[in-house]
């Protein structure tokens, strides 16, 4: 991170020097730590010497982590797939009465928590459709279930779509950014631990027009982020590419996440954007099924550029259950230093199946960072180390 690295960036020491000599600038750039430009982003794009733009990443990755990869022990819960909206990508939202569509009981509930418990989970991740008519006191009875059973448990929970949902169906949508942040308190107050990063999509109004018409603006996703950091939650954020969006569009994104970041920072802020987590379009069965989705070298290549244009986030995921394990092992050399948890269920995306049931084992995921030439460290969603006996847990 800029203005935070106590090493220098070591590139091309024992390297040969790039084929693509107009990617000289850059390399000088990041080398001196200045941020990239737009232009900078789309020539790391567009050449062809992917090797350089990897290798460059790692570079910046190494200063930050050294040979350091995380992974985590989390439980995702998806408590309900019914959704008032109906976005072009996504294949996981179902009406109401529709076949396949449900709402978890507080039962389900507990019994997640409990398992959660029960595995030694550091974390529990939270989101779901907005469901027309569940109400806001189901979601605060969701945390304090959670919290009751597993008080140690950070409950990483809704995305800025649902919040700016749960001020519309609490009575404060119409109370703009005092109604998000009276929202947020209320959720602190029952056990929210921090934001995930999902629903930012890519901030463009062409693509939320044609593709997502109906969720939140890029501007809306931002202010939530933005009053959930003054409040002190961290947060994520992602980009959800591949779709109908070009690469130029990507780059705003980024740079969109980088300006925020840097807000933050400059305000005094004490919540943050953790990390930045590049997640590509798996077509499945929805509206954009016949889109073949982004390639696995354009899959690093975004991991790579993420990296190199976010000077100011700690921390690129190669989420596995979207990147799949195989290829977040290579994302590990070409700038990312985090693949995610166990996760156990996730029904929002299967790549590799058609269950449910993602699981990865913490020995499946230290086996694949370790091949991959890494040193496996366990964090906490505040990504601070994890002393583990077992299922009993602290942090460091
Ligand atoms: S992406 Fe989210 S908001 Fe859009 S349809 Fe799916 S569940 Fe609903």
């Amino acid at each position: 991170m800029r203005g935070s690295m106590n090493t220098t960036i070591q590139f091309h020491t024992n390297t040969p020097p790039p084929k693509d000599e107009s990617l000289v600038p850059i390399i000088e750039k990041v080398t001196n730590e200045k941020s990239l430009s737009a232009d900078d982003g789309m020539l790391l794009y567009e050449t062809a010497d992917l090797w350089t733009v990897c290798s460059l990443a790692d570079s910046v990755r190494r200063k930050l982590h050294g040979n350091t990869a995380f992974y985590n022990i989390n439980r995702h819960v998806n408590y309900s797939n019914v959704c008032a909206l109906s976005c072009m990508f996504c294949d996981f939202y179902r009406k109401n009465n529709q076949e396949g569509a449900y709402a978890h009981s507080m039962e389900d509930i507990s019994n997640e928590a409990t398992q959660a418990l029960s595995t030694g989970a550091t974390e529990m991740h939270i989101v779901g459709g907005l469901h027309p008519w569940l109400p806001f006191s189901y979601y605060t009875q969701m945390l304090s279930t959670i919290k009751e059973i597993a008080p140690n448990i950070h409950i990483k929970a809704f995305t800025a779509v649902e919040i700016v949902h749960l001020a519309r169906i609490s009575k404060r949508g119409r109370d703009g950014i005092a109604g998000i942040a009276s929202v947020l308190r209320e959720l602190v107050d029952a056990g929210l631990g921090s934001l995930p990063g999902g629903g930012a999509e890519v901030f463009d109004e062409r693509i939320h027009d044609e593709a997502f018409r109906g969720k939140i603006k890029g501007e809306q996703w931002l202010d939530v982020h933005r009053v959930a950091h003054e409040l002190g939650l961290n947060s994520n954020a992602t980009m959800l590419y591949g779709h109908i969006e070009t690469r130029e569009d990507r780059i705003k994104h980024m740079l969109t996440i980088r300006e925020e970041q840097e807000r933050a920072i400059a305000s005094g802020s004490s919540g943050k954007f953790q990390a930045f987590i590049p997640l590509p379009f798996i077509p499945g069965v929805s509206d954009l099924s016949h889109l073949p989705g982004p390639s696995g070298v354009e899959n690093l290549r975004t991991i790579a550029v993420s990296r190199l244009i976010l000077d100011n986030v700690p921390h690129i995921k190669a989420f596995w259950i979207m990147q799949t394990l195989h290829m977040a092992q290579h994302m590990l050399e070409c700038g990312a230093d985090d693949i995610d948890g166990t996760v156990m269920w996730y029904d929002i995306t299967k790549v590799e199946s058609n269950s449910t049931h993602q699981e990865s084992s913490v020995v499946d995921l230290c086996r694949a960072i370790r091949d991959a030439g890494f040193d496996p460290v366990e964090r906490d969603t505040l990504y601070r180390n994890v002393t583990r006996d077992g299922t009993n847990w602290s942090v460091r």
